[in-house]
């Protein structure tokens, strides 16, 4: 049981992250949301988990700061940090916009440096922690027109692997989980833009495209992504280190 810990988990008001939120606190930990959304939403959800929030923004090296300081003085150090805070922007790599690159760079990738060195000092002291890390089957493999998301979703999985050796000694596992195609809100928006843009039906869209790659042809379910990530808040799991674990219905096995 992770009764006692407390768990930070960015980008948790919606999708995987709410996902991950919820898995824990069921698990018995005390858990720090981060993320946008309505008030009255967030409220709710804080409410329901008996969480804290903190909106800052992963894009905020300053907020991360303040964040963790929030986290601390509300909840005690985060003794589990998730970091799953991500956007995504489609474009060809000549077109790409210059600020989206640089928005998905600090959000996807640098925020997981600023969260990670802000919290291990604490986790060190107790000598325990857990880090998981949201890349992707896109931290192993690349599309087309995905140039910021790929980067930095490899440099996700280079830097969880440089933080698995450094913390290796503290009784710290840091680990990367690589989800493929997830039923959220984040692949369910693209739909309709896929639709318009090639001229098909939703089915299409589903089947055709978001899961061509994917040999089970069934999107991931955040469940499935919050069950791996409370194993490997388990004392089972102490061992496992430094790895990127694919739950991505076959899609990197091609
Ligand atoms: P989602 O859009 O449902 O949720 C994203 C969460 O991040 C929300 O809580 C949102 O408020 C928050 N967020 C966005 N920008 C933020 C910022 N600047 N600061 C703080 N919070 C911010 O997305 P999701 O599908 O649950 O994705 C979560 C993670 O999983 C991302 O890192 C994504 O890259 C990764 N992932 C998703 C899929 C998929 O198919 N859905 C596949 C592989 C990896």
């Amino acid at each position: 049981s992770l009764a006692g810990k407390v768990a930070l988990v960015t980008g948790s008001t919606s999708g995987i992250g709410l996902a991950i939120a919820r898995a824990l606190t069921a698990d018995g930990a005390k858990v720090m949301l981060n993320g946008f959304g309505d008030q009255s939403e967030i409220d709710k959800l804080k409410a329901e988990l008996g969480a804290g929030h903190d909106g800052a923004d992963m894009g905020d090296a300053a907020a991360i700061e303040r964040m963790i300081a929030h986290c601390t003085e509300e909840l005690g150090a985060p003794d589990i940090l998730v970091n799953n805070a991500g956007i995504q922007h489609v474009s060809p790599v000549e077109d790409f916009p210059v600020d989206k690159w640089n928005a998905i760079l600090a959000i996807n990738l640098s925020a997981v440096f600023h969260t990670t060195r802000l919290a291990l000092p604490a986790m060190k002291a107790k000598n325990w922690g857990r880090i998981i890390n949201t890349a992707s089957a896109h931290s192993l493999i690349a599309s087309p027109n995905k140039s910021a998301y790929v980067a930095a979703k490899h440099g996700v999985a280079g830097f969880t692997k440089t933080v698995a050796l450094e913390a290796a000694k503290d009784g710290i596992t840091v680990n990367c989980i690589s989800p493929g195609y997830v039923w959220t809100p984040l692949v369910e928006n693209q739909i309709p833009d896929t639709m318009k843009a090639r001229g098909l039906t939703r089915e299409q869209v589903m089947n055709d495209v978001l899961l061509a790659a994917q040999p089970t042809k069934r999107f991931v379910t955040p469940e499935e992504v919050a069950s791996l990530a409370l194993y490997l808040c388990s004392d089972g799991a102490a061992s496992i280190t430094g790895a990127n674990l694919s739950m991505d219905g076959g899609w990197t096995a091609a």
